[in-house]
């Protein structure tokens, strides 16, 4: 039987799990030291409102890649709040800008854009971009 002392096999498991951190921290360091060295790879640019562009950064979205939105529920027409694409929501990368289509002016970080979905049965979805929270929504204060 074995007892409650930690037996060997005990220790080459936390040896093993040292290792994995090691491994683990080496990864973190080497992969910011190349991030720094390297200038990013500026991302295919597209015209806002195209299929398959964000509309607020840009950029062209490659497969898998989604904008994020939120659906309000309603008949017909649906509002739609757009966050942006991973490559502007929830941090912009660098290089990349959040504008609005409509104002042109900057999208903050916790902006984001007001649309409607218009789904018609027998037709492709349509998102109509009214605009930002800056100039669609009324100023407060
Ligand atoms: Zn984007
Ligand atoms: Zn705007």
């Amino acid at each position: 039987m074995e007892g409650m002392i930690p037996g060997p096999l005990y220790v080459i498991f936390l040896v093993i799990i040292g290792v994995a951190l090691l491994i683990f921290a080496y990864g973190i360091f080497r992969g910011s030291d190349e991030a720094r060295r390297r200038e990013p790879k500026p991302r295919e640019r597209g015209k806002p409102g195209s299929p398959g562009v964000c509309p607020i950064c840009g950029t062209v979205l490659g497969p898998g890649e989604q904008i994020k939105s939120a659906v309000f529920p309603g008949a017909g027409e649906r509002l739609l709040h757009v966050f942006g694409c991973p490559h502007c929501h929830p941090f912009a990368e660098r290089g990349i800008e959040r504008n609005c289509p409509v104002c042109k002016k900057k999208v903050p970080a916790e902006a984001y854009l007001i649309a409607r979905l218009f789904e018609r049965p027998h037709a492709k979805r349509h998102v109509h971009i009214l605009g930002c929270v800056n100039c669609r929504l009324p100023k407060r204060k």
